[in-house]
């Protein structure tokens, strides 16, 4: 990597903001229901706190739309975080105002304190540079390791940077290294697998696969939009009219490129998109009027085994199927079970619905890597620049 990382900096006895990514799911009595983001952040904070640095974190959470609303407060982080950390985080009760401040000019090294939801500022998502300047003031050197916001150009992910010495912290490496690893110099076979809705939100990820993997296995809603295009009858399965074309200069790519492009072969499909809706498998060929394709069915799972198999790289992206309704989970949760019971092969998982999926099954431990960003690793697996990277100094 060449962004200057932590340990590229000398951070003794110094203040360091650290732009976090705990954006955690919170249920309604603000309990955190999932803290792998939290979890995520610690050897980064451990590192600096080791070295006597003086840690300002900061971080968003959910989407308050700029206005201070304590629906959205950091105060269960912070909590966490004390837990976590084995002393007392305490939480400013602004961005950088009095009382970040104030907590900020008294830290004693090898001390750790938590700004309020940055995106309480209505500044932050536009990247204004007074909030980049007044974030700067507080420290004296800026990490990011917020992988989940890299795709973001706010004043606390990119912007600050302009005023401070700045470096990445190890998850944003850690995600570089082996997503960056996994598409440029894979272990071949280089399998992926994309699912999830929609052709339009993955057109510059399909394209840029295209370039570097062996075998796509396409699933999940976007694939009908592929079957319609290959003048299959797909009823009310999800379709996107306008990106038929597109849809086929994708086959026809993946032909030039010698890619082996896979669809799926049969379908379980239900009257309805809900839990207990009328269901039965058909194979694509045969899918009535008045019905939708929800997952993929049996002999499809075999067809993607066969190619996973001998895989020696697995990129997957999005759920094959409506994974939230149990009757058509069944093709996601397979292939989880498959991917974690593969010798000798990288599974990379990128963020999202499939990483949910993994952590539901219990097996993240059988994965090589689960993406902590579903947005940033998407836009890094189309090859896109993230600012949130972009902006930190080079070695
Ligand atoms: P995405 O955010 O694009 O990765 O899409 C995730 C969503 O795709 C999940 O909520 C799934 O329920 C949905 N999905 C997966 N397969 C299908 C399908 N066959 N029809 C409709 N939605 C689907």
């Amino acid at each position: 990597m060449d962004k200057k990382t932590v340990r590229d900096l000398d951070v003794s006895g110094k203040k360091v903001l650290v732009r976090c990514d705990f954006n955690v799911p919170l249920d309604e009595n603000k309990n955190i229901t999932d803290k792998t983001r939290i979890i995520a952040a610690l050897p980064t904070i451990k590192y600096l706190l080791e070295r006597n640095a003086k840690v300002i974190l900061c971080s968003h959470l959910g989407r308050p739309k700029g206005e201070f609303n304590m629906e959205y407060s950091l105060a269960p982080v912070a909590k966490e975080l004390s837990n976590q950390l084995g002393f007392e985080v305490k939480l400013a009760s602004d961005v950088t105002g009095d009382s970040a401040k104030s907590l900020a000019e008294n830290l004693k090294e090898g001390e750790a304190i938590l700004l309020e939801n940055v995106r309480f500022d209505a500044r932050e998502e536009k990247n204004e540079d007074s909030l980049s300047e007044e974030l700067a003031s507080l420290a004296e050197i800026y990490v990011n390791d917020a992988f989940g916001t890299c795709h973001r150009a706010h004043s606390s992910t990119a912007g600050v940077a302009k005023y401070l010495p700045s470096a990445c912290g190890f998850l944003i490496e850690k995600e570089l290294k082996n997503l960056g690893d996994a598409l440029n110099n894979p272990q071949r076979p280089f399998v992926a697998i994309l699912g999830g809705k929609k052709v339009s939100d993955k057109i510059g990820v399909i394209d840029n696969l295209l370039e570097k993997v062996d075998t796509l296995l396409i699933g999940g809603g976007m694939a009908y939009t592929f079957l319609k295009a290959m003048r299959y009858n797909i009823g009310n399965s999800i379709c996107e009219e306008d990106k038929l074309e597109l849809a086929l200069s994708l086959i026809e790519k993946a032909k030039q490129k010698n890619v082996k492009m896979i669809l799926p072969v049969d379908n379980k499909i239900g009257k309805e998109l809900s839990e207990d809706c009328e269901s039965k498998v058909v194979k694509s060929t045969e899918i009535p009027d008045g019905w939708q394709g929800l997952d993929i069915g049996p002999e499809t799972i075999k067809l993607y085994e066969n190619e996973l198999r001998n895989a020696k790289t697995v990129l997957w992206n999005g759920p094959i199927g409506v994974f939230e309704f149990e009757q058509f989970a069944v093709g996601t949760k397979e292939i989880v079970k498959f991917l974690a019971n593969l010798d000798d092969c990288t599974t990379i998982i990128g963020g999202g619905d499939s990483a949910a999926a993994v952590t539901k099954a219990g097996l993240s431990d059988k994965m090589t890597h689960i993406s902590t960003g579903g947005g940033a690793s998407l836009e890094f697996i189309e090859g896109k620049t993230l600012p949130g990277i972009d902006c930190i100094e080079n070695k």
